[in-house]
């Protein structure tokens, strides 16, 4: 007999285009809301008064650091990085500009939104749903460049590769993760096309180049709910996807937030939070920026994001997007447990220079490890800049040559000016 009675059964269209839909059943102790759970005047109100900013910028200090550790544990990622850049770069540049293309057809006044559905089902996207667009929801420097007479939000998820993912951390790992980035390109300007064909205006966010975070509206439109891990957990392949967005004034019916019991079902699982090799994610929810959350320390992860392919142990561990939301909410009904806990299979993972870690066993790293400069890259130039000239004034001038000092200071600050259009770290977003 099962061990849990079922609140609701979710029913999803199939993992790929013409596949049976499956059915994901809910149970009662894992209910709480579709969705997330949410405070819409504290959301306003941070966005208003704290407008959210691409890492790419408010993290830009890390940038060289970053580069320089990547160079020194696996050198062979630098050239596979740059090598990836180059092929994005009209991919990006096309992204940037998506919304300057104009309708190639007159609207008939039919609601498309199953047109639409279909013909990116058709392309290979995994999930696809619709939203709002959300104004809470774009970067702070990217609000000029967004047009304000697209107020719906088209979600498309494009499954990498499984097989490949199991491997994490990996230069393989990344192989998929970059690979995805780059097919996401020509699918989206098919897509594209077809929706101006239809009389529609468009602009797209990603890949490589977003106009702000996508998971919320992709929780908005259905399409998962939030993991512990930081990531959107869909029902095929639970975070293992690669997300954008295309903003329309297409005539189109939303889709809903879904309790998918994935809220509450963190707090039992736990796993990634388990594994992580930072120690970057947190074991309780907290409210941030009005949303119920488990927030990732960001100066924990990146160390070892830098050092280890990228990292991703958090993807890699996550039963959801091992073996799928429908099999592990049937284990759970059945057994009250999660699937894979406390396997090898699951939770196991090598690092380079460490070994490999099974269930229960992490790798400890010296404190200086996370030592890293935070936040953005004028700002850490100027703390630098500043604690050298205090130690000269302790030095009663006998430290550094301030003539020295200052040009440092200037041509550093120079080259942080020029670099603000690299990508963060490894296929994360660009500066400007
Ligand atoms: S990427 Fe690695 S270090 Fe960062 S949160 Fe995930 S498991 Fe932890
Ligand atoms: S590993 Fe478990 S706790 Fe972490 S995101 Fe996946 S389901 Fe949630």
């Amino acid at each position: 007999m099962a061990m849990k009675k079922v609140a609701h059964v979710v029913e999803r269209p199939g993992r790929k285009f013409g596949d049976a839909p499956v059915s994901i059943p809910v149970p009662v102790d894992l209910l709480s809301t579709p969705g997330i759970p949410s405070r819409e005047r504290d959301v306003s109100f941070f966005s208003r008064e704290y407008p959210l900013e691409n890492m790419a910028l408010e993290e830009s200090a890390s940038v060289e650091w970053a580069r320089v550790e990547r160079e020194r544990f696996t050198p062979e990622s630098i050239e596979f990085f740059d090598e990836h850049q180059k092929q994005m770069e009209p991919i990006v540049e096309w992204v940037r500009v998506s919304g300057e293309l104009e309708p190639t057809g007159t609207p008939d006044g039919e609601d498309v939104t199953e047109a639409i559905r279909q013909k990116a089902r058709e392309l290979g996207y995994g999930e696809v749903g619709f939203t709002r667009n959300d104004a809470h929801y774009v970067y702070n420097t990217r609000k000029p460049q967004m047009r304000k007479d697209l107020p719906h939000a088209i979600c498309l998820a494009l499954e990498q590769d499984y097989r490949k993912t199991q491997t994490i951390p990996s230069m393989e790992a990344e192989d998929t993760h970059f690979g995805t980035y780059f097919d996401q390109g020509p699918l989206t300007m098919e897509l594209t096309a077809f929706i101006r064909s239809l009389g529609y205006n468009i602009q797209v966010s990603g890949p490589t180049w977003h106009y702000g975070p996508m998971i919320p509206l992709f929780v908005a439109a259905g399409l998962g709910q939030l993991g512990a891990n930081g990531q959107l957990l869909s029902p095929h392949f639970g975070s293992r996807a690669r997300l954008q967005i295309i903003y329309t004034d297409a005539n189109v019916t939303y889709d809903q937030p879904i309790d998918y019991g994935i809220h509450k079902f963190c707090q039992e699982c736990q796993v990634c939070v388990n594994r992580c090799p930072g120690r970057a994610l947190m074991p309780d929810k907290v409210w941030y920026r009005g949303i119920e959350k488990n927030k990732l320390v960001f100066k924990r992860c990146r160390p070892v994001m830098a050092r280890y392919e990228g990292c991703g142990v958090c993807m890699k561990v996550c039963p959801i997007q091992k073996y799928g939301m429908k099999p592990v909410m049937e284990h759970y009904v059945e057994t009250g447990g999660i699937l894979g806990k406390g396997s090898d299979n699951l939770e196991g993972y090598e690092l380079s220079d460490k070994g490999y870690f099974g269930p229960g066993k992490l790798p400890s790293f010296k404190r200086e490890f996370f030592d890293m400069p935070h936040g953005r890259a004028e700002d850490w130039l100027l703390i630098e800049f500043r604690n050298k000239l205090l130690e000269n004034k302790v030095k009663n001038g006998e430290g550094e040559n301030e003539d020295l000092l200052w040009e440092d200071f200037r041509s550093r600050m120079e080259e942080s000016l020029e670099g603000r259009e690299v990508s963060a770290d490894m296929g994360m977003d660009r500066g400007i």
